[in-house]
């Protein structure tokens, strides 16, 4: 079960309701700064993933203005982009961030395990050294983070791995497909390697896909990629009936 996070800093004070605290040093004298540029639309994005803006919750465009310390313009301009990259929706009370469904993270999967298939079969066929030696090194690591306690740790790790098939089937749509899916993803934070034996049984799936990749095996390739997403999908919605999620 993942532990739900608490906001720190600036999100921690907002969340709390109290005003933000202005943490930036000083500069040595003599010396002048940039300006630093808030960016609201990646500072609600990072507090919408992290859960300072709980799912269902509303966002107030002019509280989120003080939050982020630039005016109401940029905010709208910013839930316009939240709005279009699926992580918030429209409602009679305005924007509010989207719930999480049993249904959505299905249809997500369902997809994932489609795209996942068909990165792993182009990586077989279209992989250079370099990437090889990319999937080598994400797999050692990530067998490094399995004896360790940290689930965040490994699901980097996990993650780096998935990356590097992507990157090795040289495909741009596909990788700007699954880049776009996984921020669906980050919306549910719990991680399916907590399951009892996940940890394991991955790094094996993991070691037989890079095999497949390595040897040109497209349809192998293909298929050990569909048959690990369909088991992250199960144990997914077994979290679901769990309420971790
Ligand atoms: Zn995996």
């Amino acid at each position: 079960m993942a532990a739900k996070r608490t906001p720190s800093g600036k999100a921690a004070a907002v969340a709390q309701g109290k005003p933000a605290p202005k943490a930036r040093p000083a500069a040595p004298p003599g010396v002048r700064r940039p300006a630093l540029r808030a960016n609201p639309y990646e500072m609600l994005k990072a507090g919408i993933l992290d859960g300072t803006f709980e799912p269902g919750s509303p966002l107030v465009e002019v509280q989120l203005a003080e939050w982020c310390g630039v005016s109401r313009t940029p905010v709208r301009e910013a839930l316009t982009r939240l709005e279009q990259d699926g992580l918030i929706q429209r409602s009679d009370r305005g924007y509010v961030v989207k719930a999480r469904s049993p249904e959505e993270i299905f249809d997500i999967y369902e997809v994932r395990v489609v795209l996942e298939a068909l990165a792993s079969r182009t990586a077989a066929e279209r992989h250079t050294r370099v990437d090889l030696l990319r999937l080598e090194h994400a797999l050692n690591a990530w067998e490094k983070a399995t004896g360790r306690s940290d689930p965040s740790e490994q699901q980097k790790r996990n993650q780096e791995f998935h990356r590097a098939v992507w990157a090795a089937s040289h495909s741009e749509p596909l990788v700007d497909l699954l880049e776009r899916l996984s921020l669906h993803l980050s919306r549910y934070p719990a991680t399916t390697l907590t399951a009892p034996g996940r940890r394991e049984s991955s790094l094996e799936e993991h070691r037989q896909m890079l095999d497949a990749i390595r040897g040109r095996d497209a349809d192998g390739a293909a298929e050990l990629a569909t048959s690990h997403f369909t088991a992250a999908l199960d144990i997914r919605l077994a979290m679901f009936e769990q309420d971790v999620f």
